[in-house]
């Protein structure tokens, strides 16, 4: 028996699994513990099967599949918190079995394959889930799929089932998505576009990473009036086009390229860290003291902002960030590129503006193709492709991009066409739905179906956010999709072949070679 095993990122040892330790910096211990806190579960969820369950057991499902995603919680007593409370709301339901741990990766390669897509494909619903009940948005439809996506995994089934059920999630997924759009949109307004500068002004500031707009709101209005800036960092970026936020003059920019470049950027920040969700890379000694995490994000030793009554006390964060002073002089930080200013906030609302220009382009021929480059961005030099796909596309074409996986290029000025800059900014990984919705509504405007547009995927994952939403893109039948840097070690050969045979999902090749077989 292996210390432990895990294979739910892009990033797992070898590309086959972690044994020893995770390479995000998981311990053994941790992934014991989040097994067991996925076995109980599915106990919860066995327990629950045909009773009226309150609306804590949903949430407590809700949170605990988070605190399993990758980078999210590294703190053992945490894990240990929320498995507590699934006994005592198991308790409550007249108590099941829980699913074996020392089963649930292990067995057969299709099944625990099938398995684990769902499994993971739900972890990473979970996070939108989130999102929108803390703003006000829970879906019955939606939490009860988790009772049941637990109870299955936790079943025997053929593959044909298992197939069927995957797909079954990712409608369900894209209700999610639908879901923390209509929250984050009703709370934040629509995005509008909005350059975001590079530069850090001379003071105090905090910079705050993750995806939690709600911390971000709550973080701008306690730091107002106080002489402190704030500058999003990570997958907090696409804020700045959110009308509701935007508002606020002392948020300031973005600090930061991406996620995997923060210990070498925290290190000498004169300013401390608010991590909202995920990615969280085990902080160095020398900004430790600087972190801060709140929601489901924790690390043992890392002060932990907790939530009462749907407010949050960000006093600890302000004393650390007036205490480290920020720097004497404004310090103007580039892209990975050397670009001194990003642009986003070309959600849905904003492109379906232009929906008119942007169909007479095509149609007159200005626009011969529109990429979605999108996904998470890793550690793995492979990842250059996207920036050298996004810089070799022809400029007769538009580049739509979402998620973190943007900071390979989003710094890159490619020009313009029909007055909008060729690299469209949607947001979020979850603002796939945007995506979504531009594509469904230039079908409609074409009258033809996804798959005859002239738009093709070139995706880029590293954890199960991005396994969520590429099963919503393929229960659409969404097929052709170009998906790297590698293909997912969770993934057995003949699910593969099921994947290409049945959507054509390609492998990343070169640049080069991808764009001349799409374009021709
Ligand atoms: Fe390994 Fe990724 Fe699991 Fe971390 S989350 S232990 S890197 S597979």
């Amino acid at each position: 028996m292996t210390e432990m095993f895990c294979f739910q990122c892009e990033q797992t040892s070898q590309g086959t699994g972690c044994t020893k330790g995770g390479v995000c910096g998981k311990k053994p211990e941790v992934a014991r513990k989040q097994d067991e806190l996925t076995c109980a579960l599915i106990g919860l969820s066995r327990a629950a099967n045909g009773k009226r369950t309150d609306k804590a057991a949903g949430e407590l499902i809700i949170q605990s599949l988070f605190a399993t995603i990758t980078n999210v919680n590294f703190d053992p007593d945490r894990i240990d918190d929320l498995r507590n409370r699934v006994e005592t709301e198991k308790g409550k339901l007249g108590n099941a079995a829980d699913f074996d741990p020392d089963k649930l990766f292990h067995g057969d390669k299709d099944i625990i394959s099938l398995r684990s897509t769902l499994l993971f494909g739900m972890r990473g619903m979970a996070a939108y889930a989130w999102h929108a009940h803390i703003l006000g948005k829970d879906s019955t439809e939606v939490t009860s799929w988790f009772f049941k996506g637990l109870r299955v995994i936790g079943e025997e089934h053929t593959i044909d089932e298992w197939l069927s059920l995957i797909m079954e999630f990712g409608q369900v997924n894209l209700k999610c998505l639908a879901l923390l759009d209509e929250a984050n949109t009703n709370t934040f307004g629509h995005p509008t576009p909005t350059k975001v500068s590079l530069k850090v002004e001379k003071g105090p500031f905090i910079v705050i990473t993750g995806h939690d707009l709600l911390d971000l709101k709550q973080l701008l209005e306690q730091t107002k009036g106080k002489g402190i800036n704030i500058y999003t960092h990570g997958e907090m970026l696409p804020a700045h086009g959110y009308p509701e936020l935007h508002k606020y003059s002392h948020l300031k920019g973005n600090y930061g390229t991406a996620w995997q470049n923060q210990q070498k950027e925290f290190s000498d920040l004169p300013a401390p860290v608010l991590f909202t969700t995920n990615c969280l890379m085990l902080p160095r000694s020398s900004y430790i003291a600087n972190i801060f995490t709140t929601a489901v994000v924790g690390y043992p030793g890392v002060i932990h902002i907790p939530e009462k009554d749907g407010k949050k006390d960000f006093s600890a964060i302000i004393k650390k960030a007036l205490d480290l002073g920020g720097w004497k002089e404004d310090k103007q930080f580039t892209g990975i590129n050397g670009g001194t200013e990003l642009n986003t906030g070309f959600a849905r609302n904003t492109v379906m503006g232009v929906a008119e220009t942007l169909i007479s382009a095509v149609k007159s021929g200005a626009i011969r193709h529109f990429f979605l480059v999108g996904g998470c961005d890793g550690a793995k030099p492979g990842r250059n492709y996207y920036k050298e796909f996004v810089k070799q596309t022809p400029a007769d074409t538009v580049v739509l991009t979402l998620a973190c996986g943007k900071y390979r290029f989003n710094d890159l000025d490619i020009g313009e066409i029909g007055g909008l800059p060729r690299i469209l900014d949607m947001g979020q990984c979850n603002d796939a739905y945007s995506a979504i919705q531009v594509a469904a509504a230039l079908a409609n405007a074409f009258k033809t179906d996804l798959n005859s547009l002239p738009l093709t995927l070139v995706l880029s994952w590293y954890e199960q956010k991005a396994v969520c939403i590429l099963l919503t893109l393929l229960s659409l039948g969404i097929r052709n999709i170009y998906l790297g840097p590698m293909l997912p070690a969770f993934l057995s050969p003949n699910v593969v072949k099921v994947l290409v045979d049945k959507f054509n999902i390609k492998p990343i090749s070169t640049p080069e070679a991808d764009l001349k077989a799409i374009l021709g």
